[in-house]
């Protein structure tokens, strides 16, 4: 992610967290952007916002196959591509699986927490540990391209229930 790109997080109620809103964040968004939200697009992030876990490509193709018929994979993985380049879902690299953004309008990057137990992921609204690691890294003449926080263990819930 490019550090022009980042910028701080405002404030948690400036975020979108409920799946209605976050769909009509980017409708919005790519309304203003001039962006094609198109319908299969569209469902691909209906799917993703839906999700109560962050979602697997296959898991999509799946879902997306069940109420349209026959799709081909790659038209799935295009519109992940679409909603990623413009800041709509993040990938979970670790664990290979796509979640919504809590701010869609605003390209970021952020740590998440990834519960092994319950395979929950939350999304940590606070840039400073991706700023130090860009800083740093410009310190020693490293030109970073791309970064990947995520942090694995339990969340609240389950080690509760432990
Ligand atoms: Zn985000
Ligand atoms: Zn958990």
């Amino acid at each position: 992610m490019k550090s022009a790109n980042v910028q701080p997080c405002i404030h948690p109620d400036a975020h979108v967290h409920d799946r209605k809103a976050f769909l009509r964040e980017v409708a919005a968004v790519c309304n203003e952007r001039g962006l094609r939200l198109t319908p299969l697009r569209e469902r691909v992030l209906h799917l993703v916002a839906s999700a109560e876990r962050p979602v697997k490509a296959y898991d999509l193709m799946q879902q997306v196959r069940d109420d349209k018929g026959v799709v081909a994979p790659p038209t799935v993985y295009r519109a992940l591509d679409f909603l990623l380049e413009h800041g709509f879902i993040h990938k979970l690299e670790s664990i290979n699986a796509f979640i919504g953004c809590h701010q869609p309008r605003i390209r970021h990057s952020a740590p998440f927490l990834i519960c092994d137990s319950c395979g929950r992921a939350v999304e940590m609204e606070n840039e400073q540990a991706a700023r130090v690691l860009e800083e740093q890294a410009l310190i020693l003449g490293f030109q970073p391209s791309a970064q990947t926080l995520e942090v694995h263990g339990r969340c609240a819930r389950c080690a509760r229930a432990s």
